[in-house]
């Protein structure tokens, strides 16, 4: 604002208040207008300009212009920015011989560097961030006070002199960054496993090219096939490893920096144990100076970086928590001295129809807000149980926080708590109503109704999918919902996840279903799919037992299959589903491709990527009349025993079996039509990220004239569930007024 004030020789000032920016200029009116011309037109990089309000005042003869302190207020509301990736400018200073910064792994500017995962409180002033610690060097501070430079009030400004440093353990190996960073290279090149503070928290590296380091990493942090996440120094690395699309490489660039799910190339230098049985790499570039600086004359080509946790825990911050935690996992810390206030985990991405779809909503990303186009009622909306975000409603904003993880433990609880407390403090919110998931076990839905003065609302969970959907596509009125995903508490007690609704913000109908099936042994079942391809098999075929002559009848112990078949006989320790999860899991153990998964969604994955191409027919299946009716895959199920006896490739079984479920969402949409005239479709949870399915849903429904609306800024799984739950309080506490 200064430098363009400057510029068209402007007088008066300008403020950071807790409200927003606020500003006086005094000129004529030609120059007035070029500078709001100006200020629109071409914000700083990155600035997101949400609303620009101009009135007019009477001149008052100002001279000069002021850049006035930062004034906080009670109650108001500011916007917070998410953490940015290493400027292009800022990476010239650190790589430069000549400049003072050179090497210096803390370098950033007012267009990147930390913000939300810094900040304890607005306005954003470094005071009040974790930078208060670092006292500026004259050099530093005269660049923070020079209204014509890139570092004019960056908070986090910060040299080499006087900012903050890297510390190498264990053996206090203190020293320069550039011996610090030489000594970590050469330990990663040697195969050792380096916990390293990151922005949002530590990550886990070693040499992802070396077979032995990721499986000692993998023993260690006891994670048999969950995917890690690589990063690598530039696009030509990856491009040697993956498959990168325009759209991947705009994603990758992004600053945001996410990791990006990729087709990987075949053959490649990248250790088989990183993504065991994927076809797909998940991958980023670096987006520190301290990132940057490690692979630069480093022998690796690309690092595994995974969270640093013990398998589901919330990820480290903290030095000693670091040391505590991650000690029996790590030969080495590299550690530095700039607290992380807020945790928040790499975002991950994959581009579909060329546009970036965040799976992961964390680093980069929060927390911006969803702008929900009208003034919301206060919310606080406590999500799911897995993949757990929350969501704050404030004017017409949903601020949806960094991924919490699964609430399922005592210390992602306390990520939960402490995020919550946070983003109620910077963004001024007193949530007047509290959402909760109708299911009674989450530990999100427990804290909910736990909270004092607050009028509790519970959302069905693939109402709140498909609200979500809404929200992010600024739709209102009723649409026609596909919600298909794993496990969602329902209306009558039983798991849903194979729904189609009639919804809108305030209320819905559950017009049709997969059938019901009995799956025995609560959450072991998702764990062990074959008890669900057991379900499926009896219900299909009766008495027949026809795993016994199917590579199932052999691979899973007898005495394990005849006591799975009694309690579903019995209806013992058994539950109703319709999830469409459970379908996938069954027909990826009818096919012997997995029995049993070590992470969520793990056999639809590789049942989907087994699916070959070219392949367009489909396997029967009906729909039952009833309210709701009913989609009954026993045909298909039927047909893929006989297919697979017949010595069918389970390749083109797959596919035939996905053909199968994007024929049913046509048809079951069409009959939906006919009935309700309406023709807005919304896909939502967890099962889209099957991008085979999505693929093929999409074209049906769109062969058939419907008009689809799919995610793109939240996440179609559970990540994305408390969005919806926020404006469907919002909308029924209104109703209720
Ligand atoms: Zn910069
Ligand atoms: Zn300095
Ligand atoms: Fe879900």
């Amino acid at each position: 604002m200064y430098r363009l004030a400057q510029r068209f020789q402007l007088h008066g000032w300008v403020q950071n208040t807790s409200d927003g920016v606020q500003m006086e200029v005094e000129g004529n009116r030609d120059a007035i207008d070029s500078f709001l011309h100006a200020l629109a037109g071409t914000p700083p990089p990155f600035a997101h300009i949400e609303e620009l309000a101009v009135a007019e005042l009477e001149p008052v003869g100002e001279i000069g212009f002021t850049i006035l302190h930062s004034v906080g207020e009670d109650g108001r509301f500011v916007l917070v920015s998410p953490d940015l990736a290493t400027c292009d400018e800022c990476r010239r200073d650190f790589s430069d011989p000549e400049n003072r910064r050179f090497g210096y792994p803390f370098t950033n500017c007012t267009n990147c560097g930390p913000r939300y995962t810094i900040v304890r409180d607005i306005p954003y002033d470094r005071h009040k961030t974790t930078m208060a610690a670092f006292r500026m060097c004259p050099a530093c501070q005269a660049e923070y006070d020079d209204p014509a430079g890139r570092r004019f009030h960056a908070q986090p400004n910060a040299c080499g002199v006087c900012g903050p440093s890297l510390i190498l353990e264990p053996g206090g190996r203190a020293g320069s960054s550039a011996e610090i960073i030489s000594e970590a290279q050469r330990l990663l090149a040697a195969g050792q496993i380096l916990a390293i503070k990151g922005l949002g928290g530590f990550h886990l590296a070693c040499d992802a090219e070396n077979d032995a380091a990721v499986r000692q990493l993998r023993e260690r942090k006891r994670r048999s096939d969950k995917p890690f996440g690589l990063m690598a120094p530039d696009l030509p690395t990856i491009e040697r490893f993956c498959f990168v699309s325009d759209a991947d490489r705009e994603a990758l660039s992004s600053v945001e920096r996410p990791i990006v799910i990729l087709p990987r190339r075949v053959p490649s230098p990248i250790s088989s144990v990183v993504a065991p049985g994927n076809n797909t790499l998940g991958v980023m570039l670096p987006y520190t100076p301290l990132h940057h600086l490690l692979f630069e004359g480093a022998a690796y080509h690309v690092l595994v970086m995974t969270s640093g946790n013990m398998s589901e825990e919330p990820i480290v911050i903290r030095n000693d928590e670091a040391r505590e935690r991650l000690g029996h996992i790590a030969n080495t810390f590299l550690f530095h001295n700039r607290d992380i206030y807020m945790r928040a985990d790499d975002s991950v991405v994959r581009t579909f129809e060329d546009q970036p779809r965040v799976l992961r909503r964390s680093r980069g990303y929060a927390p911006l807000p969803i702008d929900l186009g009208s003034e919301m009622t206060e919310v606080l909306a406590c999500g799911a149980g897995l993949k757990n975000t929350f969501c704050l409603t404030k004017g017409r904003y949903a601020l949806l926080s960094q991924h919490i993880g699964d609430l399922e433990n005592y210390e992602t609880l306390q990520f939960f708590h402490e995020t919550l407390e946070q983003m109620k403090r910077l963004f001024r919110v007193k949530p007047r109503v509290a959402a909760y998931d109708l299911h009674p076990g989450y530990l999100s839905t427990r804290f909910a109704l736990e909270l004092d003065g607050l009028e509790k609302i519970g959302v069905q969970h693939h109402h709140a999918h498909i609200a979500s959907c809404m929200a992010e596509n600024h739709l209102s009125g009723k649409v026609i919902g596909v919600a298909f995903d794993g496990t969602g508490y329902g209306t009558d007690g039983q798991i849903w996840g194979g729904e189609f609704l009639i919804a809108d913000l305030a209320d819905f109908q559950r017009r049709a279903h997969f059938r019901y099936v009995p799956l025995a042994g609560g959450d072991q079942a998702i764990r062990e799919p074959w008890r669900a391809a057991l379900s499926y098999l009896m219900e299909t075929f009766d008495t027949e037992r026809p795993w016994l002559d199917l590579p199932l009848g052999r691979e899973i112990a007898a005495k394990k299959l005849e006591f799975v078949e009694t309690m579903i006989r019995r209806r013992v320790n058994t539950v109703q589903t319709s999830s469409c999860g459970r379908l996938f899991d069954a027909v990826a153990s009818i096919l012997s491709l997995r029995h049993e998964v070590s992470y969520e969604g793990q056999a639809a994955i590789e049942l989907e990527m087994a699916a070959c191409e070219g392949v367009d027919d489909f396997y029967p299946f009906e729909i039952e009349d009833g309210e709701p009716w009913q989609v009954d895959m026993r045909p298909a199920i039927r047909n893929i025993v006989d297919h697979l006896r017949r010595g069918v490739p389970a390749g083109v079984i797959s596919a035939r079996f996905h053909n199968t479920v994007a024929a049913a969402v046509t048809e079951v949409c069409g009959r939906l039509r006919q009935a309700e005239k309406l023709n807005r479709v919304c896909l939502s949870g967890g099962t889209f990220q099957n991008v085979y399915l999505l693929t093929h849903a999409l074209a049906g429904l769109r062969r058939n004239g419907f008009e689809v609306f799919l995610h793109s800024r939240v996440p179609p799984n559970d990540g994305g569930v408390s969005l919806g739950q926020a404006v469907i309080a919002s909308r029924k506490a209104e109703c209720a007024q």
